[in-house]
């Protein structure tokens, strides 16, 4: 068993119930823990809603590349439509870090190369785990988070 962390974000439809149901399936009946949600103003130049955001840490026995599928049928249970780069969608969710493992394969590259540029994913992924981002990784990430809530409440 090892840990691996998503990162999950919405900003089209009902952002809580799409996070909360991503979170059952990228879980896939392994243990997990769930960072408090954070809204996040979206980049890329598109006018479009906040952001939510979260991180999930499942203790999996998984191999990488069910992770990822994990991750892919969450996005298309959400009903995810590819239109614009970085334009509203109604869940992301990908695969940020897995113990042990790193790949730069373009299909699934680990570490996620943006993770430690934005906040967004160091602020929930550091609640879950202190060991892997420092408090001087969130410093020197890019973008404002707000904390929402507990993804029970909101
Ligand atoms: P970004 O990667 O900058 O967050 P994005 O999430 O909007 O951008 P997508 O369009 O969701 O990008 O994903 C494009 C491709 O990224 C997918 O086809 C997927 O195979 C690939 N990919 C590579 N590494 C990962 C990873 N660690 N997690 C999820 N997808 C990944
Ligand atoms: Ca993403
Ligand atoms: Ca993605």
């Amino acid at each position: 068993m090892r840990r691996a962390f998503f990162s999950l974000g919405s900003n089209l439809g009902d952002r809580g119930a799409l996070l909360r149901a991503g979170v059952h399936a990228v879980r896939d009946g392994d243990d997990a823990r769930v960072s408090r949600v954070y809204v996040t103003e979206p980049v890329g130049g598109v006018a479009q809603p906040d952001f939510w955001n979260l991180v999930v840490e499942v203790a999996t026995a998984a191999p990488p590349r069910e992770l990822l599928a994990r991750a892919q049928r969450a996005e298309a249970e959400a009903g995810r439509v590819r239109d614009v780069r970085w334009g509203p969608r109604t869940l992301d969710v990908d695969v940020v870090w897995i113990d042990g493992y790193a790949s730069d394969d373009p299909d699934l590259t680990v570490p996620h190369p943006r993770a430690f540029a934005r906040a967004f994913v160091l602020v929930p992924w550091r609640e879950l785990a202190p060991d892997l981002v420092s408090d001087a990784d969130v410093a020197s990430a890019g973008g404002a988070v707000a904390l929402l809530g507990t993804l029970d409440d909101v």
